[in-house]
């Protein structure tokens, strides 16, 4: 048997370094003699193998431990139960950083696009149509896309011949990049379209009518599919989405599929009952107050709220009713409700009885 090195001293560290340290170090090593990118190259196949070895060992608690105690063979009590595949480890670091490079296709998607849209209220509950103005690419009618001169073609690219990328020797493996002439496509124009300018698109503005669906809120956002800037040589249009702002109403309040809405009652209305006519989102609608309605109380008119933007039903409206007291009164006024006062007896006072038992039970 071959006089093995130091594990320590293959991987280029100190005997105290972190196992971090240690992985760094095998990366590094492992990425310049891997035969992959040495093929032929025996020695560094050797030297591929030794490091593995070194750090199979190295990064594993209680082999390093082995190994600094009782050296190789030490380390090699565990070698036969290891079971340790370096393509495992290999995977784990390296993802797929191995493999090849592919020509870049010049197909690309164009561009997504917002729009920001502001609708009425009223508009959100029932539905509106827009027409948007905006700018994005379209594909150049002069060249058809193809960013040629009309009458001429895309040649393949002198530098990389056709590949996309150049190949660049470097010790013992090769790298490839990018090619810079045709940016990896693989082709170039030798005459571009004065139009667009080899570019394949220009920028024109776009008018649109959207649909926009009755139940929309605040926020929402639509997708128009294919309305974004055009693809790139052939490549699919992007979209377009529109974001929706409701303007704020004056009565009403929306939540979700709800709307709220708050209606002051006077006194008297309160006191003895009334037929009252409250607005919704579609018009007047009539509910019936009865005598001793309180402040706050909130009735329920279904079917008056916003529809679900998928169809089906609509929300419900509620409508809080706001008893007013009454202010600055006349002298005539005045007499009259201080008659009342005197024929409200504290007894008639509902709310005043039970607030005045509950102190008794907290007091007593
Ligand atoms: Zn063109
Ligand atoms: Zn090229």
């Amino acid at each position: 048997m071959a006089v093995k090195r130091d594990y320590y001293e293959i991987l280029g560290v100190e005997r105290d370094v972190t196992v971090e340290e240690i992985k760094k170090a095998y990366r590094k090593l492992a990425l310049k003699h891997h035969p992959d990118k040495n093929q032929g190259d025996g020695d560094s196949e050797e030297k591929f193998k030794e490091i593995n070895e070194a750090y199979s060992v190295l990064c594993d608690e209680e082999k390093r431990a082995a190994y600094d105690r009782f050296g190789h063979e030490g380390a090699g009590a565990f070698a036969s139960g290891g079971g340790f595949g370096f393509g495992d480890i290999f995977g784990e670091f390296f993802g797929d950083i191995f493999s090849q490079p592919n020509k870049k296709t010049r197909r690309r998607k164009g561009e997504d696009l917002r729009y920001g849209v502001k609708i009425k209220f009223e508009e959100a509950v029932f539905g509106v149509s827009k027409e948007i103005k905006f700018n994005r690419y379209e594909t150049c009618s002069s060249c058809d896309g193809t960013g040629a001169k009309k009458g001429t073609k895309r040649v393949a690219c002198p530098v990389c011949r056709g590949t996309g990328e150049i190949r660049q020797q470097q010790g013992f493996f090769s790298i490839s990049r990018t090619c810079y002439k045709c940016k990896g496509e693989g082709e170039i124009i030798e005459s571009p379209c004065p139009v667009c300018k080899g570019e394949g698109r220009v920028i024109n503005e776009r008018k649109l009518e959207i649909k926009i669906p009755a139940g929309v809120d605040n926020g929402n956002r639509l997708k128009v599919s294919g309305e974004g800037s055009s693809g790139i040589f052939g490549g699919q249009n992007g979209d377009l989405y529109v974001d929706i702002a409701v303007e704020p109403h004056s009565l009403f309040k929306r939540e979700g599929n709800d709307i709220f809405v708050s209606v002051p009652i006077s006194f008297s209305q309160a006191a003895l009952g009334c037929e009252l006519e409250v607005p919704t989102i579609d018009g007047n609608s009539e509910i019936k107050i009865s005598p001793g309605t309180q402040s706050g109380t909130r009735f329920t008119i279904k079917g008056k709220g916003a529809p679900r933007i998928n169809g089906g039903s609509r929300g419900s409206e509620f409508v809080d009713v706001i008893v007013e007291t009454p202010v600055n009164l006349t002298p005539k006024q005045k007499k009259l409700f201080e008659e009342l006062a005197g024929e409200t007896k504290e007894k008639k006072r509902t709310l005043k009885k039970s607030f005045m038992d509950k102190i008794k039970s907290f007091i007593f």
